[in-house]
């Protein structure tokens, strides 16, 4: 399909694609438990002639779709997550929020319509539609375990080749996007720690073991691992972000619970802190004579972009854009996504769109109250998975290049 052939298709779902991103805006639901919104994708489908598979995972609220076209090729599996956050929006938008407290400051709203708006596209265009697509529309993204292991469970990439997603960016304007290979998102695990002393007398600290006192050691050795333990060209985050303990000034605490959130880059370093926390709660506690727990819980795994496919994407995106207006990302962040998972299944992309109005420079903030997506980034979206999908083999023939 060439450019003029993908951006009429697109711009044919502009007005769809941005009434139905303004639904979603003004009906929120937190993460595991979008039942309105799923039941609202399902029917939006169900109008275009798919037959999607609802009730995914133990919320119910996962959905995918499937597209056999009209000609043979490969299956690619396309991602928007639909879920919105505990966040009071503070615009004045017509279509703001109407749920007090819960808003799309994440910009799933948008994500999610451009893939209907794909799907919507497709649908008209089937004959030129090489193989087999998948549209996953899956909830809880913000929440840990996340909805993607759900949509994994039920079979969602039995058979698919190449997986790709897009995330808002407010960094860049409306139609800019970027890719990038290998690491782009951090790993989210986390641990509780639980220091074991013995409280008594604050008079007579000799005869106690004061938790409070070997906690304030632990926060300092703890986050030390990052920078003795951790080389220096390895992105590592160690926050301790609670610490609690005590009753009284004048009472030796018997207990002290530190909670942390840790952020890596690399999967070998994600599986090495662990260890190097527990080497320190081992040390430190029984320096002083107490015991310890340590609940270490691991959330999201390191997004971690196919080099191939991000050249792929990249190529997709340059082949509809205007010249310069596709990026290469410099730079991986530490925020997580649970994308990750699925490219720990098969090789894909998770790339950036731009939602900023350009001429604008005071953006809010996603996950804040004043986050905005200018929804005229949307058939930008739909142009993009469009280029992708229909043509996908000869992008990928045309390696030479990559992201
Ligand atoms: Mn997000």
């Amino acid at each position: 399909m060439d450019r003029e052939q993908i951006w009429r298709l697109a711009e044919e779902q502009r007005a769809y694609t941005i009434a139905a991103r303004r639904h979603i805006h003004r009906n929120p639901e937190l993460s595991f438990q979008e039942h309105e919104t799923a039941a609202f994708i399902a029917e939006r489908l169900r109008e275009m002639g798919y037959e999607p598979r609802t009730g995914i995972g133990a919320s119910g609220t996962g959905i995918t779709a499937e597209l056999a076209g009209g000609r043979p090729g490969p299956t690619i599996a396309l991602r928007a997550d639909i879920d919105a956050l505990p966040v009071e929006e503070t615009s004045d938008l017509e279509y703001r929020s109407a749920r007090p407290g819960v808003m799309h400051a994440c910009g799933h709203d948008g994500h999610t319509a451009m893939l209907l708006g794909t799907a919507r596209a497709m649908a008209t265009a089937r004959a030129l539609i090489p193989g087999r697509v998948v549209f996953l529309f899956q909830h809880a993204e913000e929440m840990v375990p996340g909805g993607a292991l759900d949509l994994i469970a039920a079979g969602a990439l039995d058979g698919v080749d190449a997986v790709f997603g897009l995330h808002q960016s407010a960094q860049l304007d409306v139609g800019q996007m970027s890719f990038g290979p290998g690491p782009r998102q951090a790993s989210t695990d986390g641990f509780s720690l639980t220091v074991l002393g013995r409280g008594g007398h604050g008079a007579m600290p000799d005869t106690t073991v004061d938790a409070v006192q070997i906690g304030a050691q632990l926060v300092t050795a703890l986050h030390q691992i990052v920078s003795r333990r951790v080389s220096p060209l390895e992105p590592a985050v160690i926050t301790i972000g609670t610490f609690h303990a005590g009753t009284k000034e004048n009472i030796v605490a018997h207990e002290a619970t530190l909670t942390a959130t840790v952020r890596t880059l690399d999967p070998a370093l994600r599986d090495r802190i662990p260890l190097e926390v527990e080497a320190v709660a081992r040390g430190v506690t029984s320096a002083w004579g107490a015991d310890y727990k340590l609940d270490y819980r691991r959330g999201y795994p390191v997004l971690v972009n196919d080099a191939e496919m991000a050249g792929v994407a990249r190529r997709a995106a340059e082949a509809v854009l205007e010249l310069g207006a596709v990026f290469t990302q410099s730079r991986p962040i530490m925020p997580a996504e649970d994308f990750a998972y699925y490219l720990q299944q098969v090789p894909g992309c998770f790339g950036s769109i731009g939602v900023g109005t350009p001429g604008t420079t005071q953006r809010g903030a996603g996950h804040s109250g004043a986050f905005l997506l200018d929804d005229a980034a949307l058939p930008t979206g739909v142009a993009y998975y469009l280029s992708l999908v229909t043509n996908f083999e000869a992008l990928r023939a045309r390696t030479g290049d990559s992201a």
